[in-house]
């Protein structure tokens, strides 16, 4: 018997295998899914803040595979195996209110899931195929990026989580974390994300500048994250947290509404959460203040070191720099370094 995958199962799978979503690496049952929905926990009690769940994409199969081993089928190639524990149907509806705090279509990660198929399985998947993007360039596994850690003797590792390219919020973030760490893990995640966001290649594209003409050769890590986004806010940088732990990061940064999307989420719910959290997750939290640039002070600031009012502030975000690049505008230095809003065009935006 064999199942079909889309690309995000085969790379949740080969995640779960090589340790990305540590200490989970299984896809979740039902128990698991309304205990992490309701609780932030697996069903042994052990803190979990994102399900890690399996479609089961032909919905016929639903009657006969529980119990069963099956094969992995990613493009017409068995790519491993799963021995199926539970076939389950989740109640999606109530699923998201907890997961993402609403179950308005208009939220990009409730309109993913919904639209998730009928049934899930359960089970821990072997791969005996690595996924393409295994070999891509810009690749490291956790057991790879903890290897570069130690090389470079770095102590301290803040991750750095962005769906990105970088503008000036984002550098004032790094900076900051680099005076704190050793090093920084730049770690955009090129899964799936919803339309308009930027390609894998723009941002490799465009974080090349700023890491070769503007960073000190040594204190930089990047690779990219080969998992889908859920935008579900403040959940989800707990999810980001506990995934760069994995990596070997010490550090984590959670900035103005991080993985949130279309005001669905308050600005600093993420550094709420994480404070509740902070004593299950074994990382530091850096709860950074959203840089913006000010008139009066001449550079990009924090509410935490400057003073003036609204209105001779300018805010900065992606959101921004999207809209600027689809509607033609030029950007300003103070939005994005010329040599980077350069290299950018429509074309980047999927
Ligand atoms: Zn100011």
């Amino acid at each position: 018997m064999k199942i079909l995958l889309s690309l995000d199962d085969y790379c949740k799978a080969y995640n779960l295998q090589i340790g990305v979503y540590s200490p989970l690496s299984y896809f979740v049952d039902s128990s698991d899914l309304i205990s992490i929905a309701k609780e932030f926990k697996l069903k042994d009690g052990t803190f979990y803040p994102l399900p890690i769940y399996m479609p089961l994409r032909d919905r016929n199969l639903s009657n006969q595979i529980s119990g069963q081993r099956v094969d992995l089928i990613y493009e017409n190639d068995v790519v491993g195996l799963i021995e199926v524990l539970e076939v389950y149907e989740p109640d999606k509806d109530d699923l998201c209110i907890h997961i993402f705090g609403t179950k308005n279509i208009d939220h990009p990660g409730v309109k993913y899931f919904l639209n998730e198929p009928k049934y899930f399985i359960s089970g821990k998947p072997t791969i005996f195929k690595s996924p393409s993007f295994a070999k891509e360039k810009y690749f490291m596994s956790p057991d790879q990026v903890k290897f570069e850690k130690s090389k470079r003797g770095f102590q301290s590792l803040a991750g750095f989580q962005t769906r990105n390219i970088p503008h000036r919020a984002h550098e004032h973030l790094q900076r900051t974390s680099l005076e704190i760490c050793d090093g920084i893990l730049i770690h955009p995640l090129v899964g799936w994300k919803k339309p308009g966001d930027f390609s894998k290649e723009a941002i490799i594209r465009a974080y090349k500048i700023l890491i070769e003409k503007f960073y000190p050769k040594n204190n930089v890590i990047f690779s990219l994250f080969f998992s889908p986004m859920f935008y579900a806010g403040p959940r989800e940088a707990l999810f980001h947290a506990l995934v760069r732990k994995n990596y070997g990061c010490t550090h984590f940064i959670v900035g103005r509404d991080h993985a949130g999307v279309g005001g669905f989420y308050k600005l600093y719910e993420a550094h709420e959460l994480a404070s509740k959290f902070a004593d299950l997750l074994d990382i530091k939290f850096l709860l950074l203040r959203g840089p913006y640039y000010c008139k009066v002070c001449e550079s990009v600031v924090t509410d935490k070191h400057c003073r003036h009012s609204e209105d001779m502030i300018c805010k900065i975000s992606g959101t921004s720099v999207r809209q600027s690049i689809l509607n033609d505008n030029e950007m300003p230095d103070w939005l994005i370094r010329s040599q980077i809003a350069n290299v950018l065009s429509k074309k980047d935006l999927i």
